[in-house]
């Protein structure tokens, strides 16, 4: 049975000709430092996004880890959302691995971390509180992206307080891709950014983290230190190169494609659109009608994020189509009829 599967963008197969990529790469042993086709995708993408230096990780956790383990000592502390990836959803890594201390700061309406409020929790110098260090930042928020005048205060927030910045950057290139602006636009406000490949553009398996030559110096180290060291990886990282030579353009289908869920369900009685940005989309089902909801869309053969979080999630990827869109919208006719 082919599923239909909007629960996230980390669901895409590697397309046939990515597979065709993956298999021609040439590999080495990364450990080494000797894998050319993972040596030209960290390069590719510090040049591309305006960095000395990029490493590639298995997974965004772990690359957003990295990043904290490599800006902050034990007894730093990083602020951070509190619904944010790098502090709600990593295990709490920092933590774990890093004896490093969040600071959670409650968002705003359009997700961003109100300044002022984090400005009152920077920590002054004084053996009573950790060291401040970090400020973390997340775009896409909920598929929202961060707006530019927001990322230019946040860097001389930082500036001020010494405070280096980090993006966790999953999907940063639909942030680019919506806003219409090269990527580094978004980036070169940050010290460092994590960047997956892994979700709406389609490759099976990696993050890269961007920084200086330092920075990725000291994240490498620790990517060993966490198991992260692969050996012939550029079969993996032929699959990200490929991503980025083909699906980057085409993530506006995704965010056209999701735009087009938003407004067909908006006319379907019972459901509530909470909100749509780029390739994502939230609904609001009534609470007793949920688990009847997954049993209808189970048998429609379809796949939504439900009862993770308050509200109904269904993100538009590589391997949903405009067919795909329609039978949604039908399934959900038909649930509302049921209804
Ligand atoms: C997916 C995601 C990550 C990293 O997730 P992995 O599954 O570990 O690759 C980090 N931040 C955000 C916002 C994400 O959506």
């Amino acid at each position: 049975m082919d599923w239909i599967d909007l629960r996230s963008d980390t669901v895409t197969r590697p397309t046939a000709a990515m597979r065709e990529a993956m298999l021609r790469a040439e590999v080495g042993d990364d450990v080494y430092g000797e894998d050319p086709t993972v040596n030209a995708l960290q390069q590719r993408l510090a040049d591309e996004l305006g960095f000395e230096a990029g490493l590639f990780a298995p997974s965004g956790t772990q690359a957003n880890l990295l990043a904290l383990l490599a800006h902050c000592q034990r007894g730093d502390e990083y602020v951070v959302g509190m619904d944010a990836h790098t502090y709600k959803y990593e295990g709490g890594g920092a933590a774990v691995f890093g004896s490093i201390q969040p600071q959670p700061i409650v968002h705003a309406a359009d997700g961003t971390l109100p300044l002022e409020v984090v400005a009152q929790a920077i920590k002054p110098h004084d053996p009573h509180f950790a060291r401040t260090r970090l400020l973390c930042l997340e775009n896409t928020w909920h598929g929202r992206p961060l707006p530019h005048d927001y990322l230019r205060e946040a860097r001389a927030l930082c500036d001020r307080h010494g405070l280096a910045l980090h993006l966790d950057g999953a999907r940063l290139y639909n942030a680019a891709v919506a806003d219409g602006v090269a990527p580094r636009a978004i980036a070169r406000h940050f010290d460092s950014v994590s960047v997956c490949l892994s979700k709406g553009l389609g490759a099976p398996v990696g993050s890269v983290l961007l920084g200086t030559r330092a920075l990725v110096g000291e994240a490498r180290r620790w990517r060993k230190v966490a198991g992260g060291g692969m050996r012939q990886a550029g079969l993996l990282a032929a699959a990200g190169l490929h991503a980025l030579d083909h699906h980057v353009a085409r993530l506006a289908d995704d965010h056209r494609r999701a735009a087009q869920l938003a407004a067909a369900l908006g006319d379907v009685p019972g459901i509530a659109v909470a909100g749509q940005h780029t390739n994502m989309l939230f609904i609001d089902v009534p609470a007793e009608r949920l688990a009847a909801l997954r049993q209808h869309m189970d048998a429609a053969s379809i796949r939504l994020s439900i009862g993770y979080a308050p509200r109904v999630r269904l993100v538009t990827h590589l391997d949903i189509g405009d067919a795909d869109i329609a039978h949604v919208v039908q399934a959900f006719h038909a649930f509302a009829r049921a209804g």
